[in-house]
């Protein structure tokens, strides 16, 4: 009996010296690690955040130590948590006997009373809520406060505890509901902040925000009874107005955060903590309203949608992006990215063609007729129409290209080949022109092959930048986990696609107001207070409609129309997204105007004859100033007898000159009026000839015909034969002539250009 009872005895003794000694156990330290970083934060080039994107261990955390946390939201959550923090050791016994006595009246467990230890511990694990894991819990909650300090556990609390919304710990709830770190928090986001974390989904401030308040001045009338704040404190601060940031507000730039997230690649996407983007999304919000706003007048023309791209042209920057109007309407497919979806570009292609064409020869006065004109091709004859369904006559490049004309844009891409065209755009980034050339044959000018609005944003970039291409940028910055950074991937190509020279050109007249004047009228949208280059695409069907342009310092791409593929009705250049595209060049550009683009050496002036592109006199009726690659400027005068209703400029002075020459009866007949060579590259320059011939009529016989070209007399032939004539670079004049005095006939002459 003695021996039973003094081993019962014994045993007891055991059991609390060895409980008693277990607290002493230390706290398994590996499990308050901070641990990996459980969301990856993407956000704007001034650290906006844009997105937080959770891990698969779903909750949004960042770290902080104590100091990196406001002393308001430390006080305040002592006083909503755990008043004698200081004083216990991890377990408050008075207030757990009151809850257990509690507890056992009711039955089932309706008190918490944990202190912040406790609370520490349970974030660690998940356990039922048993009265023996709660004391269990206790035992641990023992073993924490004798292995780390008290500073050490509210660091351990502040950023374990879940605060609502997927929000664990104050750093992550701090960015989420006030966009701000936690060592900001003033007094009364403090106190609202404290108080979600005792019941998260009670006082979830985006479900019950009134409950959430309710809670806060709880707080705050504990804090003052306690003297941690004094009256007049209390007052400020309860009628404080509290602003959650609006729950789209963690969901910015969603296309543009899409973008980024495709990028990564997935297990890289976990490792990385955060990526510094290249957006301002100051600039954003003003695109998206702009867009948004835009649209609005823009529906009665039968659009629903629409994207806007803003690059930087320095290094390539994307500034802003607005994939649709709006993320989040479905009935308009507002989830797809307009800036990367695929579409026919319309006319938007045409500069590229005449930059080829400038760097072969051809020059901004080179003449070019406008006229009905059947391509051959292999699918049968390309008879390509233009806008206004009109055909214009000989025109100068300047105005065929301001003004957008397709056939002289198809007569020169025919000059040049539609392959060598296909590769520059290939290398202007065009990834999306995936078949063979030949498949989009003539018509690639005229916009037959699908790209997309960051694509043709980053080629007119290009052109900003006197015709060096770059590869666009969307990250400054990646972060891995560990704090440190991470290489950005992706391939970045830079290469020289156009001339200086060239891509000059291209860009003045992109930007010449007046040149544009016949097709887009005096007030053009385009017509802004400081230099930019724009162009205008709709595409078959009026199914899109694009406008592309830039400064010396930013390019900007607008789409317009339909995600379903709906044609527009009535809508041009000017009525769709013109206006919109100068908003936004105003809104970059008004406070500091950008300088002019910057000329590159190897270019000449030269004073021309509007109407034959060649050296002005003072009997043509105007003269204007044309830039010229240097070698390529015309060097022979106007040779134009400008007849009656000829322009303006007609003096009587060049009536009484004007020959009374008889009417021709010698006609050329090879080559027609702005035909445009090519020289095969392959082929030995000798063997580049064609053969000029012409033909006479009204006059018997065979006669000599003298062919003169650029006012030089390059040979004879003998009627009907024609005269086998060397190709070189260069625009001539070719004339024909036969007889002497007054039976001498002359031809019409006939204007052509040689391109290499
Ligand atoms: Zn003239």
């Amino acid at each position: 009996m003695r021996n039973r009872r003094r081993a019962l005895l014994f045993g007891v003794l055991v059991l609390v010296i060895g409980v008693t000694g277990s607290l002493y156990l230390p706290f398994p330290k590996s499990k308050l690690d901070p641990g990996p970083v459980l969301s990856l934060r993407i956000t704007d080039r001034n650290g906006v955040l844009l997105r937080e994107v959770l891990s698969d261990e779903g909750g949004r955390c960042r770290w902080v130590g104590l100091g990196e946390v406001s002393p308001h939201l430390i006080r305040a959550t002592l006083v909503s948590e755990d008043r004698n923090f200081f004083l216990h050791k991890g377990v408050n016994i008075p207030s757990v006997i009151r809850a257990l006595l509690q507890n056992l009246r009711s039955g089932r467990i309706i008190s918490g009373a944990s202190t912040i230890s406790q609370q520490v511990v349970r974030n660690l694990g998940r356990r039922p809520r048993t009265l023996l894991s709660k004391l269990f819990e206790a035992w641990l909650a023992v073993r924490l406060e004798n292995t780390l300090s008290k500073e050490e556990i509210l660091a351990q609390y502040l950023n374990r505890v879940p605060y609502g919304n997927l929000a664990q710990g104050a750093e992550a709830a701090s960015r989420l509901y006030f966009d701000k770190p936690c060592s900001q928090l003033g007094p009364a986001e403090a106190a609202f902040l404290a108080g979600i974390p005792r019941s998260p989904s009670a006082s979830n401030p985006y479900r019950d925000f009134p409950a959430a308040l309710r809670r806060q001045k709880e707080i705050l009338q504990a804090m003052a009874r306690r003297g941690l704040i004094t009256a007049e404190e209390y007052h400020r601060t309860a009628f404080e107005d509290i602003r959650v940031s609006p729950e789209a507000d963690r969901f910015r730039a969603p296309h543009f955060c899409d973008l980024i997230l495709g990028s990564l690649k997935g297990p890289q996407r976990y490792r990385l903590s955060e990526v510094r983007t290249t957006l301002d999304y100051g600039l954003q919000k003003k695109v998206e309203v702009l867009l948004s706003r835009h649209l609005d007048s823009l529906r009665e023309k039968g659009i629903t949608n629409g994207s806007v791209i803003v690059l930087d042209n320095d290094g390539g920057d994307v500034l802003a992006l607005a994939g649709s109007c709006d993320f989040f309407d479905s009935r308009h497919d507002g989830q797809v990215n307009g800036a990367l979806a695929l579409r026919q570009p319309g006319s938007a292609l045409k500069p590229f063609t005449y930059a080829l064409a400038l760097e072969r020869g051809m020059t901004a006065a080179s003449v070019i007729d406008d006229a009905p004109y059947a391509f051959p091709t292999l699918e049968g004859n390309y008879e390509p129409q233009n806008y206004d369904r009109k055909f214009h006559g000989p025109i100068r490049m300047r105005s065929a290209l301001a003004c957008s004309y397709n056939v002289p844009a198809v007569a020169v891409l025919e000059a040049i080949g539609p392959d060598l065209l296909y590769r520059r755009l290939k290398d202007l980034g065009f990834d999306s022109l995936r078949k063979s050339p030949g498949f989009y044959g003539l018509g690639l000018t005229l916009g037959n092959g699908e790209v997309s609005l960051l694509e043709l944003a980053g080629a007119y970039a290009a052109l900003a930048r006197g015709g060096r291409f770059q590869t666009d940028r969307t990250v400054i910055r990646m972060t891995g986990e560990n704090g440190k950074d991470v290489p950005i991937p992706g391939p970045e190509r830079a290469v020289d696609v156009f001339s200086p020279g060239a891509a000059f050109i291209i860009t003045n007249i992109l930007s010449d107001g007046d040149a544009r004047v016949p097709s887009f009228g005096y007030r053009s949208p385009f017509n802004l207070p400081f230099p930019c280059a724009a162009k205008t695409g709709t595409s078959k069907d009026y199914r899109d409609n694009w406008t592309i342009g830039y400064t010396p310092r930013q390019t900007v791409g607008v789409w317009v129309g339909n995600f379903d593929g709906k044609p527009m009705h009535d809508v041009s250049g000017i009525t769709g997204c013109g206006p919109l595209f100068r908003d936004i060049m105003l809104l970059l550009n008004a406070k500091d105007p950008p300088p002019p683009f910057a000329e590159p050496r190897g270019l000449v002036r030269r004073s021309i004859c509007p109407l034959s592109g060649r050296l002005a006199r003072a009997l043509c009726p105007g003269r204007m100033d044309e830039i010229f690659i240097s070698g390529t400027e015309p060097r022979e005068v106007c040779w134009t007898s400008h007849g009656a209703g000829a322009g303006p400029g007609l003096t009587t002075a060049s009536i009484s000159e004007a020959p009374s020459r008889p009417e021709p009866v010698l006609r050329i007949v090879f080559p027609r009026e702005g035909g445009i060579f090519k020289i095969d590259p392959v082929l030995r320059k000798e063997y580049q000839m064609i053969g000029l011939k012409a033909e006479r009529s009204g006059v018997d016989g065979p006669r000599t015909i003298e062919w003169w070209v650029n006012g030089r007399m390059a040979g004879t032939s003998a009627s009907p034969s024609g005269l086998s004539w060397k190709l070189a670079p260069g625009s001539y004049t070719i004339k024909a002539a036969s007889g002497t005095g007054v039976l001498r006939i002359e031809s019409r002459p006939v204007r052509i250009i040689v391109i290499t």
